[in-house]
C-alpha cells in the first residue's frame, strides 16, 4: 500500500503521536510478552514525552510543544543557540515547565523516536552524493565542482588555524534529505489502529472485482502469484515511490542504494505489531513508481494518425509498439553504463539505444518481473498541459510554447511555412502571430470569463482569485482547478 515516507515533523507527527500512541495505548503495551527491544524503547520514549508539559496542562504534552517549537525553528529559521535561549527563557518564566534546557536535548528526544532525517550533500550537477565514503570529499570526483556555495571570506581566512571550524561556515550546494525508512516501518505496527490500516488490504477490502485500491489491480496480483511467500504475510508492505522533477535514483550516482530496499525485500525487519502483540520479519517490495509524463508519443488508431497536414506531412501507418516486459526492456540495457549528472553540452546521442539511463532498480531481483513498474500522475501532468495552453492563449512570456524553438522545429520539418520564423537581419528573427492569437482586448475578455465563472460548490477552489486582470495573466490555482479548466471552462 501506498505510504507517506516523508513523515516529518508536521501535523501527522503530532497526531501520530498523540492519538495513535496516546498515553493510554502506551500503558497498555507495558509488560506485554510479544514486545521487542526496539518497540519497548520507543514506547517508553513516548510515554517520557506524553508527560504534560506543566503539572494540570490538558493542551500540550512535553513532545507536541517541543514539535511545535522545531516547526517555528524551521519556519522562521532561528539558529540552534536562539532554540536554546529561548527553551532557558520559557524555564525561567515558567519553572515548573517540563522542557529539556538545550536545542540538542531537544533533538535528541526526536531522533530516539526514529522519526528525523538526515541531511546528505550533494553535487549540485547530481552527479554524486558526498555519503559515505565520499563524506570528505570537497569538490565532485567527476568535474570538479565546489561541494559548497559559499566559501565565506572570513571561513577562508580561519582555514589555516581551524579547518573544522572553517568547514562549519560553509554552505552547501545542495542538500538531501534522507528519512530513514525502516524506523518509520517499524513505527506504523507500533499502534493498533495503524497496524489495522496496514492489513486493511487484505482483511477489509471489497473484494468483488471492481477497481477500487491497488491491490485490485493486476500488476499488484501478478506480483503476488509470482512471490507467493511475500504475499502470504499480510503485513508485508508494497511501496510506491513518488517522484516529481528530482529522481534520487536516476540522477545520482548511488551504488548502494540509499533506501535499504533490496535488504527490505530479501531479509526484511523484526517489527514489533501491537494488534497482534507479536514480532514479524517484516519485508517490503516496490511496487511501481508514480512519475509524470515522460514522453509517450503515439496512442493507437487516434484520428490524429491520418493528420497529415498538423504534423510532419505523413499519414502515420505503424501499429503501436509491443508493450515491454521488465525482462526485455532489462535485456536491451544489459551492459549499459549510467552517465550521471547533467550532460555539459547538449547531447542527442549516437547510440541505438532508446534510454538514457538504467533504472538502479532493476538491481531488484523482482523488478524485471514487475508487471507495471510505472504509473503516471494524471492530474499532475493535467496541470502542467492547462499551464502551457494557458501561457500559450495568453502568449505569456517565457511560458508560451508558441516561440521560436517551436517554429524552428516547423522548419526543420518542412511545413506549415506561413509561420516559420523569418530573418529581419543578420541578428534578428521574426515570428509571425498565429491563428489563436489574442489582442489585448480579447484577452481581457477571456480572463473575465475565468473570472466570473460560476462553479457548483465544492467543485474547484475560486479561480476567480487566481486571475490577473491587469496582467491578464492566470496564476496559482491547484491540480484539481486545472482539471476544471480545461475540462468545462476551456
Ligand atoms: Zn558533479
Amino acid at each position: 500500500m501506498d505510504i507517506n515516507i516523508g513523515l516529518g515533523l508536521g501535523d501527522e507527527f503530532d497526531a501520530m503521536i498523540h492519538n495513535a500512541y496516546g498515553t493510554n495505548d502506551v500503558t497498555d503495551h507495558v509488560g506485554r510478552i510479544g514486545l521487542n527491544d526496539d518497540a519497548s524503547k520507543f514506547y517508553r520514549l513516548v510515554k517520557e514525552g506524553g508527560q504534560p508539559l506543566y503539572p494540570e496542562c490538558k493542551k500540550f504534552s512535553r513532545l507536541s510543544f517541543l514539535v511545535r517549537l522545531c516547526q517555528l525553528k524551521c519556519i522562521h529559521g532561528f539558529s540552534e543557540s536562539g532554540f536554546s535561549d529561548l527553551l532557558e527563557l520559557i524555564k525561567e518564566v515558567f519553572p515548573h515547565v517540563n522542557l529539556p534546557s538545550s536545542f540538542s536535548a531537544a533533538k535528541g528526544m526526536i531522533k530516539d523516536l526514529g522519526l528525523d532525517y538526515q541531511k546528505i550533500h550533494a553535487c549540485p550537477n547530481n552527479c554524486m552524493l558526498f555519503w559515505p565514503e565520499n563524506e570528505r570529499l570537497e569538490n565532485c570526483a567527476k568535474y570538479g565542482t565546489s561541494r559548497w556555495r559559499v566559501v565565506e571570506k572570513k571561513a577562508k581566512a580561519r582555514s589555516d588555524a581551524n579547518i573544522e571550524l572553517a568547514s562549519n561556515s560553509k554552505i552547501p550546494a545542495k542538500v538531501m534529505r534522507y528519512f530513514p525508512l525502516k524506523t518509520r516501518l517499524q513505527r506504523m505496527f507500533l499502534s493498533s489502529d495503524f497496524s489495522s490500516s496496514m492489513t486493511w488490504h487484505a482483511l477489509s477490502r471489497k473484494k468483488d472485482g471492481r477497481l477500487r485500491h491497488p491491490a485490485d489491480e493486476k500488476g499488484w496480483k501478478s506480483m503476488d502469484s509470482k512471490y507467493p511467500k511475500f504475499a502470504a504475510e499480510m503485513r508485508n508492505v508494497r511501496l510506491g515511490l513518488a517522484v516529481d522533477d528530482f529522481n534520487p535514483y536516476g540522477s545520482m550516482n548511488i551504488s548502494h542504494s540509499t533506501w535499504p530496499l533490496k535488504e527490505l525485500w530479501a531479509v526484511g525487519i523484526e517489527t514489533y505489531d501491537a494488534r497482534l502483540d507479536n514480532t514479524f520479519k517484516l519485508h517490503t517490495s516496490l511496487l511501481w513508481m508514480i512519475s509524470d509524463f515522460p514522453g509517450y508519443g503515439i496512442l493507437s488508431d487516434h484520428k490524429w494518425r491520418s493528420d497529415r497536414r498538423r504534423f510532419n506531412g505523413d499519414v502515420e501507418m505503424l501499429s503501436c509498439p509491443d508493450i515491454l516486459r521488465g525482462a526485455e526492456v532489462e535485456e536491451l540495457l544489459r551492459g549499459y553504463e549510467n552517465d550521471f549528472g547533467k550532460p555539459l553540452k547538449r547531447n542527442r546521442g549516437t547510440s541505438d539505444c532508446p534510454w538514457k539511463k538504467k533504472s538502479i532498480f532493476f538491481e531488484l531481483p523482482y523488478w524485471s518481473n514487475n508487471m507495471v513498474r510505472h504509473n503516471l500522475d494524471v492530474m499532475h501532468i493535467e496541470k502542467n498541459i492547462c499551464d502551457k495552453i494557458l501561457g500559450t492563449l495568453l502568449n505569456i512570456g517565457g511560458k508560451t510554447k508558441d516561440n521560436l524553438n517551436a517554429r524552428q522545429d516547423l522548419e526543420e520539418m518542412g511545413i506549415k511555412k506561413d509561420l516559420h520564423p523569418v530573418k529581419c537581419d543578420d541578428k534578428h528573427v521574426q515570428i509571425s502571430a498565429s491563428s489563436f492569437d489574442m489582442i489585448k482586448k480579447e484577452k481581457e475578455i477571456f480572463c473575465s470569463v475565468l473570472m466570473n465563472a460560476k462553479l457548483p460548490y465544492g467543485s474547484a477552489s475560486n479561480i476567480s482569485r487566481c486571475v490577473q486582470m491587469k496582467e491578464r495573466k492566470i496564476s496559482g490555482y491547484k491540480s484539481h482547478d486545472a482539471h476544471f479548466i480545461l475540462q468545462f471552462l476551456l
